[in-house]
């Protein structure tokens, strides 16, 4: 069986698959492992690296793209600068692991189905502690949130820590951390690290002890609704509790020299938490990181991939954080993907078992259909029969 390592296209992605040690950690297995020439560059990962742990360098990329059996990659699929589209240069019954954006980009997905490809979207990777060491969306948000305290740091005009100078005393920052999911509680640790005084609030009560045990205060909103889904994610809740939550984080909001928000709600719009009025409160000089720019935005005036100055603070919105940090974003992301193929692949055999849950709930297409009901609902086709 042929694994292949393609080199990523999309605009800014300096990530890469796998890194040498997991290829090694392959090959001892007999798998055969592809790696695209000039993959691993952008990452640090040169070619000799690769070579030197088993894979075989392909300057062809479609040569590679055809012969993998089960194609590694990082980025959704997406048409080339030649104008072919990646999923056309996989062959039928080929295999897809990759971040594949099934709910913001389901005619990608009909596509991969189309072409017959197995595909797994590493992102429906499930929230199970069985799955832990194949969670991506997790390895990825704990780098996202590590450098979005660093971007704020750096943005800030002024210290984090509290010194005690011969020129005077400095106080701490104060930061606010809105959504404490794996990105957020990152966030938190750093700040805290970096000798800030943190406060945070998400609206999933159980989070206010992981909060407390990294040296921060939880902001506590008590809302007449549930506000947990399925898998432990976040609802979408009602105007009311938007209402009662803007409200009670505006003090907090004014109070701080840095805002980081994560808020996320899987498969919807981000919601909006800090409001112009409330940006419009803060001093200046002070930062807003929005992490969620690229879904719609935590915070009014955000724009994904710049930074916006209102009333003196700076509002930025950054995209793609991990691939800032394509060493250990790649290192973590190959850890990921590894085990999730040797969990696949017994023997040299795909064995795709759709009675466990890990495949079936990331195998969005195979055999010419579209498996996510989720998905299948966004192309308005019927349920699948089991
Ligand atoms: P996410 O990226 O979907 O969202 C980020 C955070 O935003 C979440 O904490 C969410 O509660 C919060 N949020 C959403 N709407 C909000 C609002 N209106 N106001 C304030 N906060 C809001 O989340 P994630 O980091 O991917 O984690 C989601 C869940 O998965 C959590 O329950 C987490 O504990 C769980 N998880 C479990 C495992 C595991 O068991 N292996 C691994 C990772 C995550």
């Amino acid at each position: 069986m042929k694994i292949g390592v393609a080199k990523e296209v999309e605009m800014g992605e300096r990530r890469v698959a796998l890194i040498p040690d997991t290829v090694s950690r392959l090959v001892k297995q007999g798998l055969e492992v592809w790696v695209e020439a000039g993959a691993g560059e952008q990452a640090f990962f040169a070619d000799a690296a690769y070579e030197a742990a088993g894979a075989t360098i392909v300057t062809d990329t479609a040569h590679l793209w055809r012969e993998a059996d089960v194609l590694l990659k990082v980025s959704p699929p997406r048409e080339r600068a030649d104008g072919q589209h990646e999923t056309d240069l996989l062959h039928e019954g080929a295999t897809l692991i990759s971040f594949l954006d099934p709910l913001g980009n389901p005619g990608g997905i009909k596509r991969l189905a189309d072409r017959k490809v197995t595909a797994f979207g590493i992102e429906l990777i499930p929230r199970t502690s069985r799955a832990q060491s194949m969670d991506a969306l997790s390895s990825q948000a704990g780098l996202a949130g590590y450098k979005a305290t660093l971007i704020a740091a750096a943005a800030l005009p002024k210290f984090f820590p509290m010194l005690t100078t011969a020129a005077g005393t400095i106080a701490p920052a104060k930061v606010f951390v809105i959504g404490a999911g794996v990105a957020g509680l990152q966030a938190i640790a750093t700040a805290r690290r970096l000798g800030a005084v943190v406060e945070a609030f998400d609206i999933r009560p159980a989070v206010k002890e992981e909060v407390q045990s990294l040296g921060a205060k939880f902001v506590e909103v008590k809302l007449e609704e549930e506000t947990v889904a399925a898998g432990g994610y976040a609802k979408e809740v009602s105007d009311a509790a938007k209402q009662k939550t803007q409200e009670a984080i505006a003090e907090h909001v004014k109070l701080s020299d840095i805002v980081i928000t994560t808020a996320q709600v899987p498969g919807r719009k981000a919601p909006r938490l800090v409001t112009g009025d409330m940006i419009a409160q803060m001093k200046p000089g002070s930062v807003v990181v929005d992490m969620a720019a690229e879904q719609g935005g935590n915070c009014e005036g955000s724009e994904a991939g710049k930074d916006v100055i209102r009333n003196g603070v700076t509002i930025i919105g950054p995209t793609n954080l991990p691939s800032t940090m394509p060493v250990h974003a790649s290192q973590m992301y190959a850890k990921n993907l590894l085990t999730l193929v040797q969990y696949l692949i017994k023997d040299g055999v795909l064995m795709l078992n759709f009675e466990d849950d890990i495949i079936s709930g990331t195998c969005v297409t195979h055999a010419g259909e579209v498996r996510n009901q989720r998905v299948r609902d966004l192309l308005g086709e019927p349920v699948a029969a089991k």
